[in-house]
């Protein structure tokens, strides 16, 4: 056949959205008001210093030419000073960091830098979808580790099969994590740095959430624990943080063998990120602590109108302080698909079924907190309604 995919495309798990997308298309079509929980992607613009610098160095030829494929001196050294001052980390900006077209192409090219066919890599499940798919596109197999609720969504590393995780090579983690909103803290990144150096595994520690946080606890980083830097790197993004999710910047920190092979494979798939956007990222860094805390006000008002909306519904939730996100229980009677088909067929909101992120996600619903307060509660009284 002519354009016959690949395999790798055509072993591609079905598209859980792609039936859901089909009813919202309709659903607009016949003009009527969809309200997306769906998506987690940042509605507040991002700050006006940013966009400026943006523009600024976008006038200026040097930076019309091909960047370097590690990533700009100044956005390194910016992403170095970030580090230390956020998360207590001292990092060599000339070895052990290096920049991203977000931290989606790290974590999937990561699979491409070190995985092998046959290689086992270990998989949250519920998780962002990229860490399977990535390993897959390599020829690796994940290999599914179950996040439990009674386990506050961590992973539980003593019920890993030994004879797994020998023959392992990797193994992605997230903290506050994406879809469940859980936070870990500094013992279980020790237990995880005593689980890699036993079985000899590059970690990979998304830190895409660090920074989105509401609590009196900050979120601490992978690398902040001894030992971490000899058992892998973190992908920290602009895009929650700073509400930077359409300008694809992102980078990757720690194990400098590690970001070297990364740079040693980007660099013939990729030119670098445009040195404009470098430029822009080293000043949302500069002034992280003012633009994240006035998002993370926001973030936190809103989780507070929708938990306090569930609790009347009597509608279950895991209680966090941390992320976009709120992982919500299906009521009794459904699974997570007919659940969510159920609230957009009758109440025309959009939310995420658990199960899209694993099968570990089934009996959850995911609520992203990235639209505003009146349509939030608007979305949350016609649920109510529906049930
Ligand atoms: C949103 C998100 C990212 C961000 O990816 P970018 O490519 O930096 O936009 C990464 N990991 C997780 C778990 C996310 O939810």
């Amino acid at each position: 056949m002519k354009f016959e995919e690949a395999e790798r495309l055509k072993k591609l798990p079905p598209y859980l959205f792609a039936e859901i997308d089909a009813i919202i298309r309709k659903k607009k079509k016949e003009g009527l008001d969809v309200i997306s929980l769906g998506i987690g992607d940042p509605d507040i613009p991002t700050p006006p210093e940013i966009i400026k610098t943006l523009c600024r160095q976008a006038r200026n030829p040097v930076n019309h030419r091909y960047p370097s494929s590690y990533g700009l001196e100044e956005f390194r050294r910016a992403v170095a000073g970030f580090y230390n001052e956020r998360f207590n980390v001292e990092l060599d900006p000339e070895t052990e960091i290096i920049a991203l077209w977000g931290s989606k192409e790290g974590v999937s090219n990561i699979a491409y830098t070190f995985v092998n066919p046959g290689d086992y890599v270990l998989v949250p499940d519920p998780a962002y979808p990229v860490y399977s798919i990535g390993t897959a596109f390599a020829g690796g197999i994940p290999f599914k580790v179950p996040l439990k609720e009674e386990n506050g969504f961590l992973v539980d590393f003593d019920s890993i099969d030994p004879e797994i995780a020998v023959k392992s090579k990797l193994m992605h983690v997230n903290y506050p994590n994406n879809p469940t909103s859980a936070t870990c803290d500094a013992k279980f990144f020790k237990d995880l740095v005593d689980f890699a150096t036993r079985y000899d595994i590059l970690i990979c520690h998304d830190n895409a959430y660090g920074d989105t946080y509401y609590g009196d606890i900050k979120p601490v980083s992978f690398l902040n624990i001894p030992g971490a830097r000899e058992t892998g790197v973190e992908f920290y993004s602009f895009s929650k943080t700073f509400n930077m999710t359409g300008w694809r910047i992102g980078c990757a920190v720690g194990n400098r063998h590690a970001i070297a092979s990364l740079g040693k494979y980007k660099t013939n798939v990729d030119s670098g990120v445009f040195n404009a956007i470098q430029y822009a990222a080293a000043i949302a860094l500069k002034h992280y602590s003012s633009f994240s805390s006035k998002n993370n006000h926001i973030y936190k008002q809103r989780r507070e109108k929708v938990t306090g909306l569930l609790n009347n519904m009597g509608i279950g939730y895991y209680k966090s302080d941390a992320t976009i996100y709120i992982w919500a229980k299906v009521p009794e009677g459904y699974d997570s698909v007919s659940f969510s088909k159920m609230v957009l067929d009758r109440a025309n909101v959009v939310i995420t079924p658990g199960s899209a992120y694993g099968s570990y996600g089934e009996g959850y619903f995911r609520i992203s907190l990235t639209i505003n307060d009146s349509r939030l509660e608007e979305a949350l009284r016609r649920i109510g309604e529906a049930l």
